[in-house]
């Protein structure tokens, strides 16, 4: 059939489709996809796209918290260097200064959004976690930070009129010519499968976390926007940088469930099935060590004493 268009992963027909028209699309309605929305120009039309509800993503399922210099006796230069070391000498340190000097801004962004972070005494409480010399953690409900994070974000972005969003609306491809991205094929928004054309697109689909059978993330974590765009030709990068968490519990036969990290922080020790307490042997930062070392040491550990 000559007029479908092979490189896509769909076969269709332009003139069968109905098409939508919108300054900016944004495929993926995280945190990510979300804090983009707000920052954009309110003269300009916003469309979200998620593929599942808006209260199903990572985001929803971040536990331990946000990191940032709060307490007046921490000091940027100390959570850049910790940040600098935990990267294992990789991170660009230009972008690390930048995301490590805003942290206290983006958090103040968020209480004002609505975001009720725990308090102690009336001031931030602040919990630690690996790869940190310092509290510097902001936490919501406990564990329940990106619960409530995206609570705050998802309700502040409704009363956003320049931004419409569409749930369980699956982008199959990036629609692409010579000159560039040009919007997607949304398949389940009110239109069923449709053009979105746009004058910008913005990918926050997330990360790929289906890659291994034991994992902390949610079925929707599948990687699809790393795959569309290579599909539409994009170059990937830094793609060994998966988030990823060490610890989690294990009982056969039911579902898996995060230990968070502030756990450690907060004294919890790693022990072996001896109960034998190891991470000395691995690194002098112990269970606060980076999630590398942390991951690494136990799969060592496990080995030698299975
Ligand atoms: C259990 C757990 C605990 C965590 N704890 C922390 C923590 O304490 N602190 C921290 O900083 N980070 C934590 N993280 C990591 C953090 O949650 C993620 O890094 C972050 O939420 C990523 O946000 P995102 O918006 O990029 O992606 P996501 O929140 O995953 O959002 C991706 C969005 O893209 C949509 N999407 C994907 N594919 C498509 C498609 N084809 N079409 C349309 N939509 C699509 C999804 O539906 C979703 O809405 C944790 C993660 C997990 C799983």
């Amino acid at each position: 059939m000559p007029d479908l268009m092979p490189r896509y992963l769909t076969a269709f027909h332009p003139k069968r489709l109905p098409h939508r028209f919108v300054d900016v699309l944004i495929i993926g309605g995280g945190l990510a996809g979300l804090r983009a929305a707000i920052e954009i120009d309110r003269s300009l039309s916003v469309l979200v796209v998620t593929k599942d509800q808006l209260r199903q993503s990572n985001s929803i399922f971040a536990q331990g918290g946000i990191a940032g210099v709060i307490d007046p006796d921490d000091r940027f230069e100390d959570h850049v260097a910790d940040t600098i070391s935990a990267g294992g000498g990789l991170c660009d340190p230009a972008v690390v200064e930048m995301v490590v000097r805003e942290a206290p801004q983006r958090i103040q962004e968020l209480i004002d959004w609505g975001t009720k972070f725990d308090q102690d005494a009336g001031e931030l409480a602040l919990g630690r976690e690996g790869g940190h010399s310092h509290h510097r953690i902001v936490h919501a409900q406990g564990d329940s930070t990106g619960r409530e994070v995206m609570r705050a974000v998802i309700d502040w972005t409704a009363r956003l009129p320049h931004v419409t969003t569409w749930e369980n609306s699956f982008t199959l491809d990036l629609l692409t010519d010579d000159e560039g991205c040009r919007g997607a094929i949304v398949a389940g928004g009110p239109a069923g499968l449709a053009m979105v054309w746009a004058r910008q697109t913005i990918l926050c689909t997330g990360g790929a976390g289906q890659l291994y059978r034991e994992t902390s993330n949610p079925e929707v974590a599948t990687g699809d926007g790393l795959a569309i765009a290579w599909r539409a030709g994009a170059e990937l990068r830094d793609m060994e940088f998966m988030q990823f968490h060490p610890t989690m519990l294990y009982i056969a036969g039911s579902a898996r469930t995060l230990v968070t990290e502030a756990v450690r922080g907060e004294g919890a020790h790693l022990v072996d099935k001896n109960g034998l307490r190891f991470m000395g042997d691995f690194d002098p930062r112990l269970e606060l060590a980076p999630r590398d070392i942390v991951s690494r040491a136990i799969v060592l550990q496990s080995l030698a004493t299975s």
